[in-house]
């Protein structure tokens, strides 16, 4: 059984998917939205070791991956 929220890391070069990667060195956050962008080095410090957190906490009104692909009219900001 694996918990998808805790202890996930990604390193740069890596394509994770969408979601955010928050570095682990400086705690700055890289967001990714498509599926087949790179992740790149932290820009503040260049670390290459990112915290995952998916794409669900972003946008809580994306739930399938269908969604992530064609994600739904945020209703407010
Ligand atoms: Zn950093």
């Amino acid at each position: 059984m694996a918990e998808p929220e805790t202890n996930k890391t990604a390193k740069a070069g890596e394509r994770p998917g969408p979601g955010r990667f928050i570095c682990v060195d400086c705690g700055q956050e890289v967001r990714i939205d498509s599926t087949d962008q790179d992740l790149v080095k932290c820009p503040t410090c260049a670390c290459e070791m990112y915290n995952c957190f998916p794409m669900t906490h972003i946008r809580p009104d994306i739930k399938t991956p269908e969604d992530v692909l064609n994600p739904p009219k945020r209703k407010t900001e």
